[in-house]
């Protein structure tokens, strides 16, 4: 009886069990009926989790989603995904989002992917307890590091077969329960939606990318600076800013010239590396073309978009780029637009920022302007 009351509260049918008992049937038809509701339930809810996991192709952000299911669904208190930085890569590592794990700063957490525990995992599609890999594989320092964050246990990431990455499930909320096998089910169905999920963002993130730089590609910054301006335009009547930077290495053939086309590429880096390091994860900063770059600043007045194109113009200026024992003196010259909203063209708003950039270069280079045809805003 007690067990009985037990399965009334949890239930997603509470309805249908109390007829089920009303009716005097029997205790193993009721529990029939209670593990068919609760599959049909759990099916929703993976139904549920495919739609989000597809939706969200941003990785960062694909990671969060993922995270935040796997603690919900499988109760812990915390969760944890390794996967490989790049395709090519031989290692796992600790993504940087991570939730209930208590994570050592000595600690680089990154393993091999030929190591002993990614192939013990491999072999098992549900994952399996620290304990389990203690008395299967041998506990190098690697393994001691992940089990000191006291993980309940290791799930495999697969798409197409091959291993992606790996979860980490924290502290279970039931600390006494183990998983059943229907739950261990439920786990390898998670995972190998999350692993599907991980899989395409990686393509996407692949096949948007320049190599060299790794910054976005023109294209793709199209593609994004549209999706942008739709959700401006149909936001309300208080729209969010937003600004364009063009920008393009002063003089970058006489470096190419002068010190060869190695340094070049070295330069390309470099201020590839200022540009990002001086804009948030919201922004896009892409390659436009061979020594040209341009920058989406979202939720971005003209007056921190001029601060912020300043302070890369000035970071690329003072930058030391060493070539053979060589400094290497680049400048850059920038030319700001910002998003003059009626439904202005995505084209238009970064043409508007080349112009601007044209002056920067006519009137001397080393310098940022700002678009004449900016109404004023702010
Ligand atoms: P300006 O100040 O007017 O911009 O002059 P510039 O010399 O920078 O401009 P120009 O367009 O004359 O030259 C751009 C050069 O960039 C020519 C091209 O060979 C070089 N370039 C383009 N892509 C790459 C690349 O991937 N690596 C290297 N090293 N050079 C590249
Ligand atoms: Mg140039
Ligand atoms: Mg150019």
């Amino acid at each position: 009886m007690k067990r009985q009351v037990k399965i009334m509260k949890t239930t997603p049918n509470e309805k249908l069990l109390k007829k089920a008992l009303n009716a005097g049937k029997t205790k193993k038809y009721a529990d029939k009926i209670f593990h068919q509701e609760k599959e049909i339930f759990d099916l929703k809810q993976l139904l549920q989790i495919s739609k989000s996991l597809n939706s969200v192709l941003q990785f960062d952000r694909l990671i969060e989603a993922i995270l935040y299911i796997v603690m919900a669904q499988l109760k812990t208190f915390g969760a944890a995904i390794f996967t490989k930085k790049s395709f090519d890569d031989n290692l796992f590592v600790l993504n940087r989002d991570h939730y209930g794990f208590d994570i050592s700063r000595e600690v680089q957490y990154s393993i091999n992917v030929d190591h002993p525990l990614i192939n013990f995992l491999d072999k098992s599609d549900s994952g399996c307890t620290p304990d389990e890999i203690g008395k299967n594989i041998k506990t190098d320092k690697i393994v001691k590091d992940l089990f000191s964050l006291s993980p309940s246990f290791f799930v495999p990431l697969k798409a197409k077969n091959r291993m992606i990455g790996f979860l980490l499930l924290g502290e279970k909320m039931e600390s006494s329960h183990e998983f059943t096998d229907y739950e261990k089910n439920i786990i390898e169905n998670i995972a190998s939606l999350a692993a599907i999920a991980i899989n395409n963002s990686q393509l996407l993130e692949m096949t948007t990318t320049d190599i060299m730089t790794h910054l976005k590609l023109k294209h793709y910054f199209f593609t994004l600076l549209m999706e942008r301006l739709d959700i401006i335009n149909s936001s309300g009547a208080k729209k969010e800013p937003l600004s364009i930077l063009m920008i393009d290495i002063d003089f970058f053939k006489k470096i190419n010239d002068t010190y060869g086309h190695a340094a070049g590429d070295i330069v390309l880096e470099e201020v590839a590396r200022v540009i990002k390091s001086c804009t948030r994860n919201a922004d896009t900063a892409a390659r436009y073309g061979g020594e040209e770059f341009v920058v989406m600043l979202n939720n971005t007045p003209v007056s921190a978009a001029m601060a912020i194109a300043e302070r890369i113009r000035k970071l690329v200026e003072e930058s030391a780029i060493l070539y053979d024992g060589q400094k290497i003196n680049v400048t850059i010259s920038i030319g700001v637009s910002s998003y003059n909203f009626d439904l202005e063209p995505a084209k238009s708003i970064v043409d508007r920022a080349d112009k601007a950039l044209y002056e920067s270069k006519q009137n001397g280079r080393n310098r940022v302007t700002l678009s004449k045809n900016n109404l004023p805003k702010d």
